[in-house]
């Protein structure tokens, strides 16, 4: 009798103490699971919010940089309409208070001319580039020969900016090369092009323009070189952003809003072509390249 209940007794205990290790095991295991599931849990959110900060940063660090751009194009684009403004203001209260002699008086009139057409060129191009893909007109589709756009073009920068021959070579390329594209909107880009050469080439520009056949003769490439202030590597491909001038220049640099380039390119790329900058550096001049498919 002693015996058995000694045995009902070890067996309780023995149940009591299995019941205990199972409790003990699965409280162990849930207790454990709860910290595994909290720690997973905390990993996720950690990086969660690691991954929102650093969205953030990087979206602050964007909005910046645009914030930075636009104050340094609004005070670009102010610089360019306030300065031919006060210019053509000066000539005609001059020609409003004095005798100005016949003669004086057309050169007077030809500053300001000269000045109005500065105004319009800055009033268009901030237009142009405020043109999104979608709401610009598609472009004609002329047939064209690159060779004579090209000396047009170049005919049009040395009179505005009264060159001598001698700074804007153009080489006739062996045979003509036609492309087809906008004739107006290649001008445009070409002009901008060139006009940059000789603008960042201060010291006795010398700007080449030639032409090349490239890829199995189906695209042209039309290189504009100059030996100008060149650009640093780091900036080759910024170049072509809206609003991007290369910074640091500031007091080398010629007035200007940020924005040729960027039409340049957008006109390239609607033609079906492409454009980069070459350059070893400042001071080593630059290459333009347009790429564009030949008819
Ligand atoms: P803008 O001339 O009005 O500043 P662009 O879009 O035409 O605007 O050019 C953007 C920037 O690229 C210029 O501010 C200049 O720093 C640089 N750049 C353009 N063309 C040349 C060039 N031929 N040589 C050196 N730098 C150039």
């Amino acid at each position: 009798m002693r015996r058995r209940k000694t045995a009902i007794f070890f067996l309780i205990l023995g149940i009591s103490l299995s019941v205990l290790a199972v409790a003990l095991n699965i409280g162990w295991i849930l207790l454990n699971l709860r910290q595994v599931v909290l720690l997973v849990l905390g990993i996720i959110f950690f990086a969660l919010i690691i991954t929102g900060l650093i969205l953030n940063t990087i979206f602050l660090i964007r909005e910046i940089r645009r914030n930075e751009q636009h104050d340094a194009f609004i005070n670009s684009v102010t610089h360019e309409l306030k300065t031919p403004i006060a210019s053509i203001k000066l000539y005609l209260e001059t020609l409003k208070t004095r005798d100005v002699e016949p003669e004086k008086r057309r050169e007077f009139y030809e500053v300001m001319l000269a000045d109005a057409d500065r105004l319009l060129g800055t009033v268009d191009q901030v237009l142009k580039a405020g043109g999104t893909k979608e709401n610009l007109p598609k472009p004609a589709k002329e047939e064209l020969d690159l060779a004579v756009l090209l000396k047009e073009c170049a005919a049009t920068v040395r009179t505005q900016r009264k060159l001598d021959a001698a700074v804007l070579r153009f080489t006739e390329p062996a045979e003509p090369v036609r492309v087809v594209g906008d004739r107006a909107e290649l001008k445009t880009a070409f002009v901008n092009l060139i006009d940059n050469a000789v603008k960042y080439s201060p010291d006795d520009p010398k700007v080449s323009i030639r032409m090349k056949k490239a890829a199995l003769n189906r695209r042209v490439e039309v290189l504009i070189k100059d030996n100008g202030i060149g650009i640093p590597p780091a900036d080759l491909k910024r170049v072509f952003k809206r609003f991007y001038r290369v910074p640091g220049r500031s007091a080398t640099q010629p007035g200007g809003t940020g924005l040729g380039l960027f039409i340049v390119k957008s006109i390239v790329e609607r033609h079906g072509g492409r454009v980069s900058a070459n350059s070893r550096g400042e001071g080593s001049g630059s290459t333009f390249i347009v790429q564009l498919p030949i008819v």
